[in-house]
């Protein structure tokens, strides 16, 4: 039986009246970062593009980051927030958090980070697989926030390295949203490269 385009009259807000599956994608809207001026080729009645390798691994990074949170304080809420329905960070694909750093390639740190728990948060940094990106969530753990004492870090990149800063005390979900989307555009221009 033939699929059905879906009626959706009855919904609480106006939609757009969906298609059967495979129906009506438009040529020539494939491209990647960097490739839009390519020319799409129609060959044997399929659609190719060309690329280079490097183009497709960074668009496939970029949109498929891992997130680990290391979140130690109140900054940690707002990244709960972040990855919950409201934000909703799976628009961006980050949404698989995960606890193990084997399976996580960005490390969210999220908090006020003390002396005694800068060896764990470098160890569980190294266990991560390259190439591996790191966040400082936060005035602590960017710079050590109010705390300015000798048993806080004065910012986490005096033990591990930072791709991205995101500011305020407490920061909001959409900032730390938005450095995933800029760590995200870096990540695609082939900027970061370890
Ligand atoms: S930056 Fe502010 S909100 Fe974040 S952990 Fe420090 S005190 Fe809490």
């Amino acid at each position: 039986m033939p699929n059905q385009p879906y009626d959706s009259s009855g919904s609480i807000i106006q939609r757009k009246r969906g298609g059967p599956p495979g129906e009506g994608a438009e040529k020539g809207l494939i491209t990647l970062p960097g490739e839009s001026e390519r020319e799409i080729e129609d060959l044997a009645g399929g659609t190719y593009l060309t690329t280079t390798v490097d183009t497709m691994v960074n668009w496939a990074r970029g949109n498929s980051l891992w997130p680990l949170p290391f979140g130690t304080a109140c900054c940690a809420i707002e990244f709960m927030s972040m990855v919950s329905s409201h934000y909703d960070i799976a628009r961006f694909g980050a949404e698989v958090v995960r606890f193990s750093p084997r399976q996580a390639d960005l490390m969210i740190v999220a908090g006020t980070i003390v002396d005694k728990m800068s060896p764990v948060l470098k160890k569980i940094y190294e266990q991560m697989p390259e190439p591996r990106y790191v966040i400082a969530m936060g005035a602590c753990a960017t710079s050590g926030g109010f705390y300015r004492a000798y048993h806080v870090v004065q910012g986490i990149d005096e033990i591990i390295p930072v791709d991205m800063w995101v500011p305020g005390c407490p920061p909001t979900p959409d900032g730390l949203m938005y450095s995933i989307l800029k760590l995200k555009e870096k990540i695609q221009r082939g900027e970061i490269r370890r």
